[in-house]
């Protein structure tokens, strides 16, 4: 474990553990609906720490945590492949690809990162219960590791997540509260409750661990690759794990082992796009009505804007919009060119990688990781559409010559 304290990443106040929960107590005065959280708290270590850590060249992702052993939640997560894309490379284009295939996490995605670590908080603070609101997989991850810790978990939720991900959450024994709304409303909702009943509050950004846990994502794809990739492909909603795969660079830039930093490409759907709005303008305004089957990134104020927008510039970075079709597709060829069954959120990252190399923002030559964030079983509504399933044959040895006229046709 690392000793720690707090930085506003607004005012630059700095807090010790224990003396801020959440955000910064000055800056988290302006905020107000409609606008990203100001005063997020960004987790600082002492570069001397950082170097003691590279000194014992600790590849642990969790040595590089703010918390103490003892407190960590029983469901591990992380430690999951990184792969050799080599087809998907010779299919998008790209000289060096690889994958980091984060839907094998227990819950199927890249959540349980910042779940586990906030659920290691609660433990260490003994709140017994613990409040959130999610698109789904926040929520589904949320669900997991309290149950496995023993804590209770209450749960906000749009109504309109995907049937596997609702059925995650209660199969836990979480109290899931659907809401007949949009995440942005279950999210104002779930502040309400801790505000009003207690508990510790899970939401991105919000509480300063999730952008710490997802970090580790970060440090895996470090220790697994063994060198800096050129580029780190993200699917950004809230914009907290492109802060947290940012971190992990930071990290390891202050501990001198890395002497650069990745680009970062946030890749957002074009009609949930606020992050890729404020990139490129300058200027901050929620997305109005966000639509798009990658419903893990559909967000109207993304919590994390600033942090993510300061990410981007920082690392060199840019972002880059796709539409629902192009995911839809890229789910399939990822699928068949992979074998990684991504949900649509996290097959973005696929086309974003197309529209990075058609725009000349990512150059065919460089080694580019692509971040898939969550499985493809949390959501067969859509991939549904993208295949047919033949009718059922006659369990009649007869009919295989039909079978094998199909395979030869499709092989041909
Ligand atoms: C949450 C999520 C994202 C986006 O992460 P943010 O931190 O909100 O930007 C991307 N893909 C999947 C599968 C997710 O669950
Ligand atoms: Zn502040």
């Amino acid at each position: 474990m690392l000793t720690f304290r707090y930085r506003c990443s607004i005012c630059n106040a700095e807090y010790e553990r224990d003396t801020a929960r959440y955000l910064c107590p000055v800056c988290s005065r302006n905020n107000w609906r409609g606008l990203p959280l100001q005063g997020v708290l960004e987790v600082i270590y002492s570069e001397s720490d950082l170097r003691i850590l590279a000194n014992k060249q600790s590849t642990n992702p969790l040595d590089w945590l703010p918390i103490e052993p003892e407190f960590y939640p029983p469901l591990s997560i992380g430690n999951t492949p990184l792969l050799a894309a080599k087809r998907l490379g010779v299919d998008a284009g790209v000289r060096s690809l690889f994958v980091k295939y984060d839907g094998l996490n227990p819950s199927g995605s890249l959540k349980d990162r910042a779940s586990w670590l906030v659920i290691g908080e609660a433990l260490r603070l003994r709140e017994s219960t613990i409040v959130a609101a999610s698109t789904g997989n926040a929520a589904s991850s949320l669900a997991a590791i309290a149950a496995s810790a023993g804590l209770q978990s209450v749960i906000f939720v749009p109504a309109s997540a995907p049937l596997a991900k609702l059925v995650q959450i209660a199969i836990c024994g979480a109290h899931i509260v659907p809401v007949a709304g949009s995440y942005d409303d279950a999210f104002a909702l779930s502040l309400a409750y801790t505000e009003q009943f207690g508990g510790l509050n899970r939401n991105t950004a919000y509480h300063p661990l999730t952008i710490e846990g997802k970090k580790t994502a970060g440090l895996e794809i470090h220790f697994q690759l063994g060198q800096v990739p050129d580029v780190i492909i993200i699917p950004v909603g809230d914009g907290v794990i492109l802060s947290g795969i940012h971190k992990a660079y930071r990290d390891l830039h202050l501990a001198g082992i890395i002497d650069r930093l990745p680009r970062l490409i946030a890749v957002q759907a074009e009609h949930s796009a606020a992050i890729h709005h404020f990139f490129v303008s300058n200027e901050y305004s929620s997305q109005s009505n966000p639509n798009t089957i990658a419903d893990s990134i559909s967000v109207s104020t993304p919590s994390n804007a600033y942090l993510a927008v300061r990410a981007l510039r920082e690392s060199h970075g840019c972002t880059v919009l796709v539409s629902d079709e192009e995911i839809r597709i890229d789910q399939k060829v990822l699928a068949e060119t992979s074998g990684i069954f991504a949900e649509p959120a996290a097959a973005a990252s696929l086309s974003g990688l197309k529209q990075g190399l058609k725009l000349g923002l990512i150059s065919p030559d460089e080694t580019a990781v692509l971040l898939v964030t969550g499985h493809g079983l949390k959501d067969i509504a859509t991939a549904q559409s993208s295949i047919s399933l033949p009718e059922p044959i006659q369990p009649d040895p007869t009919r295989l010559d039909a079978v094998y006229d199909r395979v030869r046709g499709t092989r041909d």
